[in-house]
């Protein structure tokens, strides 16, 4: 009983995979999640995950939410997006289109949530197809400067950058976290305002 009480208060951190099928959203969720590469995942399902985590000295848990088609109806895609506290927006490094799409997702996020600081990052996926790539680095990073968000590539199939992309989000996600508590509870003793 003690256990799931302190389980209960731990930090819960919330991330949503976004992008176009077929990008590998499932795949990374799933090599993060249980350090396997999934060749075939039913292309249609959105599932959550959760799981417990160390970041950086701290006990908190991850919610994973990996969406799929559904997103085509907006009120459910808003829905989604609502719940985020942080996304991981996924494009294929061997599709230049679905780079393209992430304008179009981002926009949709922000609509929804009217906020620019929400933590967000540019992932370029399958980069262990190297032979198939025709997406250059340039205008990926381009994009994500023009948003001022981090930008990583990584292969959900070798497991390069899969963690380091989830834990820069977990810390951005904490560290606004952080910062919007400082600004809602001034009074509080917690908090030492220097004048
Ligand atoms: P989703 O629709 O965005 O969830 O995409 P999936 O995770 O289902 O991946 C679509 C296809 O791409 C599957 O056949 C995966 O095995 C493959 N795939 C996903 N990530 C990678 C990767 O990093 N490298 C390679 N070679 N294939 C990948
Ligand atoms: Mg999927």
């Amino acid at each position: 009983m003690g256990k799931s009480k302190v389980k209960q208060s731990l930090p819960l951190h919330k991330v949503i995979m976004v992008g176009s099928g077929g990008v590998g959203k499932s795949a990374l969720t799933l090599q993060y999640m249980y350090g396997d590469f999934v060749e075939e995942y039913d292309p249609t399902k959105a599932d959550s995950y959760r799981k417990k985590i160390v970041l950086d000295h701290e006990e908190c848990q991850i919610d994973i939410l990996d969406t799929a088609g559904q997103e085509e109806y907006a009120a459910i895609r808003d829905n989604y997006y609502r719940s985020g506290e942080g996304f991981l927006c996924v494009f294929s490094l061997c599709e230049k289109g679905t780079l393209d799409l992430t304008e179009e997702i981002r926009d949709q996020i922000l609509r929804v949530l009217d906020d620019e600081t929400i933590p967000f990052i540019l992932v370029g996926n399958k980069s262990d197809l190297a032979h198939l790539r025709t997406v250059d680095k340039k205008d990926a990073q381009e994009l994500a400067d023009k948003w001022r968000c981090p930008y990583i590539e990584t292969s959900a199939k070798t497991r390069t950058n899969v963690d380091e992309t989830y834990v820069e989000l977990l810390r951005k996600i904490k560290a606004r976290k952080v910062q919007q508590n400082l600004q809602n509870s001034p009074d509080k003793d917690s908090c030492c305002i220097i004048l």
